[in-house]
Order: structure tokens, then C-alpha cells, then sequence
């Protein structure tokens, strides 16, 4: 099977929320992962968090208990950047969305990576422009925004920036397709394709709410039973957290001068009671 990857070795950074998933659909495809964190306790949550998914598979008819076995021994956890780097073909960062942390992270693999190594962020909103910049080589470097839970989520929105070279780009759609993700295309604009279009409207529903148009319950089923939505704006945006979309909102709004981003007062307010969503147990609706 390994044969007939586009590369060989991955190297994962972050084992959160996203990397973890991200490590585990690459060693399901049959690449050689490394994943790494900055503490160990962190790195063995992902691998955990890694083997619980997999069990659930096999639990549900979805894998073979030696396919399990085969995915997880493709997986090394790692607490060294330098280990991580040293003979990879692809390394893909999901550490906070942070663009100092994120150039820092891209100029220390640097040092260690072999030459033709790609360098690919999962980042939601940074230009991929600007963490390419403290990149070795800005040609090698693009974004690869995956969706959360990464094993479920068939989208993988490919992010190229003016100097991403074609070769880059013809191997992060390779990628892709070995992963069984459906791709997408997209240039460096703020925003992407995903959230300038999902958070505009997500912050109208909210405008909506605010203005008294409707209950969330109502506005919601109007995009799923009227528009064929599979999940109303308002549940998503507790599902993201509305402390993490606010922010989204007034980058977007800053950075493309549109007011229909900006976050409403509503938003602002449930923020500051502590209101985020699924993950606070209270947004526009009740959680737990
Ligand atoms: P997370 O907080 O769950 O995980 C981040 C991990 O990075 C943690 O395990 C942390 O220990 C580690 N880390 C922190 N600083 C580090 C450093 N300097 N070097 C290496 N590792 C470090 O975050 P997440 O939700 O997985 O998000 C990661 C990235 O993916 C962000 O850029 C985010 O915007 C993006 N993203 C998130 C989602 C989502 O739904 N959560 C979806 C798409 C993209």
C-alpha cells in the first residue's frame, strides 16, 4: 500500500484537537507518522484520544482489530522537533492559532528538514503568506485545512499562496486523495472559502436572534429543512465555540474592511457571561 503514497513519512505538530485526527487518518493511509507535542502527557492524550476513535471503528464494524493494530504501529509519538523534521516528506503543523508561534515552529523544522519537504499549517484564518515567510523555502509551503472530528469530515480545503510552486500543490492533492478527503482548491484571501462564507452567515443568525426574527430553534431549521443546511448556523457556531468565531469575525472584518462580519453585540455580551457554546454548556443552546 505504501507503494503507492505520494511520499512516505509525515510528521504531525500538536496533538490536540486536530492533530491527533490528522496523525490518524495519515497512518490509517498507510504513512509512517510522527506526532509530536511539547509535553508528554499531551502527545499520549493524542495517541489515546487516537486508539479511542479506532476501537469505536472496529466497534462499529468499520475496521478489523489488525488494522487497528497496523495504524497505531505506524504511529510514533515524539517530544523532538529535530526527530520529527529529520526525514520527513510532509510536515503539517496544528499548534495554536498563533502566527508568531506558527513562524517560530516553520523556522526551527527548517533546520532539521530535508530539502523538498513540505511545509503545510492547518491554520483557520493566518495567511499562509505570512507563516511561509520564516519557511526555508516559501515555494514549499501551503495551507491544509482539515475539519473537525478530522476522520469524519470529508473536506480538506487546500491553501496555496502566490509562491506555492505547482509541484506543491499536484502533491497536496495527492495527499488528499490518499486520505480519502474531497478537495478543494483555494487561493490565500482571508478567510478562504470555508469561513468567510460560514461565519457571514453565522453572524447574520446572530443579527437575527438580536432582532427578534425568530427563536435560534427556528432560525436554525430554516437552513436545514429550507436550505438543505445538515446543521442550522446558530448550533454550529456553539459547536465551534463563539469565543473562537468572535474572533474569526472581527479578523475578517478588519482584514476584508466588511461590516457583515463584524461580531454583534449579542455575541459580545454571551462571551463575556461565559457563553461559548457546546464546550461551556450554554450558547444558543443548552449543552450536557
Ligand atoms: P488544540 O489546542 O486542541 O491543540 C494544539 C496543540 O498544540 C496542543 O496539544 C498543545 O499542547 C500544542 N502546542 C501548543 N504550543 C505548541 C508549540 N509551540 N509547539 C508545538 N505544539 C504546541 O488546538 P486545535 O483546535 O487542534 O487547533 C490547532 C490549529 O488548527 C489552529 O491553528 C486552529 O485554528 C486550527 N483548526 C482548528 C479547528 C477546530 O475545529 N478545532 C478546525 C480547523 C483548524
Amino acid at each position: 500500500m505504501t507503494s503507492l503514497l505520494p511520499f512516505q513519512r509525515i510528521g504531525v505538530i500538536g496533538a490536540g484537537t486536530m492533530g491527533h485526527g490528522i496523525a490518524q487518518v495519515s497512518a490509517q493511509a498507510g504513512y509512517q507518522v510522527r506526532l509530536y507535542d511539547t509535553t508528554e502527557a499531551a502527545v499520549n492524550a493524542g495517541l489515546a484520544r487516537i486508539d479511542d476513535n479506532l476501537k469505536k471503528g472496529v466497534a462499529k464494524g468499520k475496521g478489523t482489530e489488525a488494522d487497528r493494530a497496523a495504524t497505531l504501529g505506524r504511529l510514533q509519538p515524539s517530544l523532538s522537533l529535530k526527530a520529527v523534521a529529520e526525514g520527513a516528506d510532509l510536515l503539517i503543523e496544528a499548534i495554536p492559532e498563533r502566527l508568531d508561534l506558527k513562524q517560530a515552529l516553520f523556522a526551527e523544522l527548517g533546520q532539521h528538514a530535508p530539502e523538498g519537504c513540505i511545509f503545510a499549517t492547518n491554520t483557520s484564518s493566518i495567511s499562509i503568506a505570512a507563516i511561509a515567510s520564516a519557511a526555508p523555502d516559501a515555494s514549499r509551503v501551503l495551507g491544509l485545512h482539515f475539519f473537525n472530528p478530522v476522520f469524519i469530515m470529508k473536506l480538506l480545503e487546500i491553501v496555496h499562496h502566490d509562491g506555492t510552486s505547482d509541484a506543491v500543490r499536484a502533491a497536496a492533492l495527492a495527499y488528499g486523495a490518499s486520505i480519502d478527503k474531497d478537495c478543494i482548491q483555494v487561493r490565500d484571501l482571508p478567510g478562504f472559502a470555508t469561513s468567510r462564507l460560514g461565519v457571514c452567515l453565522g453572524m447574520e443568525a446572530i443579527r437575527m436572534v438580536a432582532d427578534g426574527v425568530a427563536s435560534a430553534e427556528d432560525i436554525d431549521k430554516a437552513m436545514v429543512l429550507g436550505y438543505r443546511h445538515p446543521i442550522g448556523p446558530l448550533r454550529l457556531t456553539d459547536l465551534v465555540g463563539l469565543d473562537v468565531r468572535l474572533n474569526i469575525g472581527e479578523y475578517l472584518a478588519r482584514e476584508l474592511g466588511n461590516p457583515a462580519f463584524e461580531p454583534p453585540a449579542l455575541m459580545r455580551e454571551m462571551v463575556a457571561r461565559g457563553e461559548l457554546g457546546q464546550k461551556s454548556g450554554q450558547g444558543f443552546y443548552r449543552w450536557g
